[in-house]
């Protein structure tokens, strides 16, 4: 069993009720079990099941800041822990993750 997930992007026109799919889905990463495929998902869309290192406020308990793209390498969530202030910082890197990777 494989678990791929999908970026799909789609223009909406609510007025309308017009929905066009622009482009074809394209798969960002492969996994062999989907705890894997739905930690990608959630670190895309922002949200980590981590509880803060240093007052151990679960993740519903933090804000998003924000997202930052280094080389297109790995992405940093950047979050500010509601309990104690800090700044709690995600790294996944990309490249850990793509299978049809070009080198
Ligand atoms: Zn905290």
């Amino acid at each position: 069993m494989k678990y791929k997930v999908w970026v799909h992007i789609e223009q909406v026109d609510e007025s309308l009720d017009d929905y066009q799919d622009i482009g074809e889905p394209i798969s960002i990463g492969e996994f062999g079990n989907l705890d894997d495929a739905m930690k990608l998902r959630d670190k895309l869309i922002g949200t980590v099941d981590t509880a803060c290192p240093k007052c151990g406020a679960d993740s519903n308990q933090r804000e998003f800041v924000d997202r930052r793209y280094l080389d297109c390498e790995a992405i940093q969530i950047i979050y500010t822990c509601k309990g104690c202030g800090s700044e709690i910082i995600e790294e996944f890197t990309l490249s850990e993750v793509f299978i049809d990777r070009k080198e």
